[in-house]
């Protein structure tokens, strides 16, 4: 997992977690851009207080495998925005340009 370590993940968007005891969530989807998420099996701490603690829990990691692309970053950042709007017509607008901002950088790929 080494080619992963520079890259900034937001959590529950571009990357989460599931129990290793269970079996893994199939067909995950990069809520940022679209694009099917990569998964591993490994310890990982999952949360701040688990990483401070340094402790671990046995889990299927899920993740863009575009994260590190500086486009991906901004289509995160739109995503959270949109997700914190409370406005129906600044919703639907956003809502617009996320789109168009996916569907760029998916043409990019
Ligand atoms: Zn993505």
């Amino acid at each position: 997992m080494s080619e992963m370590e520079p890259v900034t993940y937001a959590k529950g968007i571009d990357i989460f977690y599931s129990d290793a005891s269970g079996p893994p969530v199939e067909d995950s989807r990069c809520l940022a851009c679209q694009s099917p998420m990569k998964t591993e099996q490994k310890e990982a701490s999952r949360s701040m207080a688990e990483a401070m603690s340094g402790s671990t829990t046995d889990s299927y990691v899920y993740f863009c495998p575009h994260s590190a692309k500086e486009e991906h970053r901004r289509l995160v950042e739109l995503y959270r925005e949109w997700e914190h709007l409370v406005s129906r017509r600044l919703k639907a607008i956003v809502t617009q340009e996320l789109m168009e901002m996916r569907n760029e950088f998916r043409n990019s790929l």
